[in-house]
């Protein structure tokens, strides 16, 4: 078992408050290892059986972020981007910004980045942001949305990808979709819009 403190922010009411919760199946070794995609996966799985909701608004549409284990960071972006730097792996960091409903995208990461590796990075956000039910992108003025992928060099066809982390608060499924698409379409990602909206 271990114990983790973390950020709940809420997307409905966003609200944030610092909680900590125990999760059974992970030794803390194990999930210092693990990516924050994971960790916010066993929190808000551990928050369902709880019943836990925001304690501003009731809603059960939170985010974990912040995670801790002691006081070590599950994910740190700079210190993925320094370990992807000394092993030689790629990373590729994915932002939105919505500021008064306007809508500016930044990429980031580490590693000399193909085409190839682009297109699956992209592809691997936009598939995760597909598969998150459209409820819980809770559109408001400002926004933010955040994703990054680890793999390491590509050395025979494809990328071993590793997905770290996601968050996202303010923006609607469709504004993620339109915003990633911009840059992904130039890469030769194709994907339905219908899906997102
Ligand atoms: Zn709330």
């Amino acid at each position: 078992m271990t114990t983790v403190t973390y950020t709940a922010g809420c997307r409905d009411c966003l609200q944030a408050e610092n909680q900590s919760i125990n999760i059974p199946d992970y030794r803390p070794e194990d999930l210092l290892q693990d990516t924050e995609y994971n960790a916010m996966g066993a929190i808000n799985f551990q928050r369902d059986e709880n019943n836990i909701k925001c304690s501003f608004c009731g809603s059960t549409n939170v985010e974990p972020f912040d995670i801790k284990v002691g006081n070590q960071l599950i994910f740190e972006a700079s210190s993925v981007a320094n370990q992807a730097k000394n092993n030689d792996d790629f990373m590729l960091e994915c932002e939105l910004k919505k500021e008064n409903g306007n809508i500016k995208f930044r990429a980031g990461g580490v590693g000399d980045h193909s085409n190839l590796f682009l297109k699956e990075g992209y592809n691997t956000i936009l598939n995760r942001v597909r598969f998150n039910s459209k409820s819980t992108f809770n559109p408001k003025q400002n926004g933010y949305f955040y994703a990054a992928i680890t793999s390491p060099k590509n050395i025979t066809d494809r990328y071993d990808i590793s997905f770290e982390t996601m968050r996202y608060l303010g923006l609607s499924k469709g504004e993620v979709y339109d915003g990633i698409m911009e840059k992904a379409t130039k890469y030769g990602v194709e994907m339905d819009d219908k899906l997102f909206k």
